[in-house]
């Protein structure tokens, strides 16, 4: 099946929390949109992989994605190398995606950074002819994204552009609040961590609210860019 956007995360939840206002938004407009999460999230505070699989189904459906699934690299341990890279290859052939969105190039934790240059590598790979692949025993055709932008995560990084997400914050809200595991719940036996405070969630609305600032509606979502992007026409700048 083949995608218009592949959002690649290191853990289930980043693409939550980084980029789905966006995802809502494309879906509503009759994009096909997917996301593949690197890990399981195991190394988390909070929660188990079969409960963090569950989450991510749930959020899934709330946001309306045509894909979702899960490489089982190893959470804080899987690296941008060869082996890592050719099974994240076979996932960009296998959906061929117009736009990959990914991890923030660089955040407070280590797997952000490394799952932004996996992809921009494996991207860049990905179209390479002479990497063969398989999958399911047939050989996969060469394909590379036109674009990769990267969301911005925990750390604050200056946006290239910011999507007006305002129509689809509700959506957002309640694709991160079906991580019930990881946020804050004072019915909770498990033990605090970094996400679970109560004062996480108004954290995310701030940072939203603040890039919606910037563009003059109530939320946005910011991203970077790999290279220059184009337009031919000033008045599609919004
Ligand atoms: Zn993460």
């Amino acid at each position: 099946m083949k995608l218009d956007i592949l959002v690649i995360a290191a853990h289930p939840d980043d693409a939550e929390l980084g980029c789905s206002g966006t995802i809502a938004a494309q879906v509503a407009k009759g994009y096909k949109v997917g996301i593949v999460d690197l890990t399981q999230g195991e190394m988390g505070t909070r929660g188990t992989p079969e409960i963090r699989l569950q989450e991510s189904a749930e959020a899934a459906k709330i946001l309306g994605l045509a894909a979702r699934e899960n490489m089982g690299f190893k959470d804080i341990f899987f690296k941008d190398d060869e082996a890592h890279q050719l099974e994240l290859i076979k996932v960009i052939r296998k959906y061929q995606p117009e736009i990959v969105l990914a991890n923030a190039i660089t955040d407070r934790h280590p797997d952000h950074g490394k799952g932004a240059s996996l992809a921009t590598n494996t991207c860049f790979m990905s179209g390479l002819r002479k990497i063969e692949t398989q999958l399911n025993g047939k050989n996969q055709d060469p394909w590379r994204p036109k674009f990769v932008y990267h969301y911005i995560q925990n750390n604050y990084i200056n946006p290239d552009f910011i999507v007006d997400i305002t129509d689809y914050w509700d959506t957002k809200v309640a694709s991160i609040m079906a991580f019930k595991s990881q946020f804050f719940d004072p019915e909770s036996k498990e033990p605090a961590s970094f996400i679970s405070s109560p004062d996480f969630l108004p954290f995310i609305e701030s940072r939203s609210r603040e890039m919606g600032h910037r563009i003059h509606t109530k939320y946005g979502e910011g991203f970077t860019i790999e290279r220059f992007i184009g337009v031919k026409d000033l008045f599609d700048l919004k």
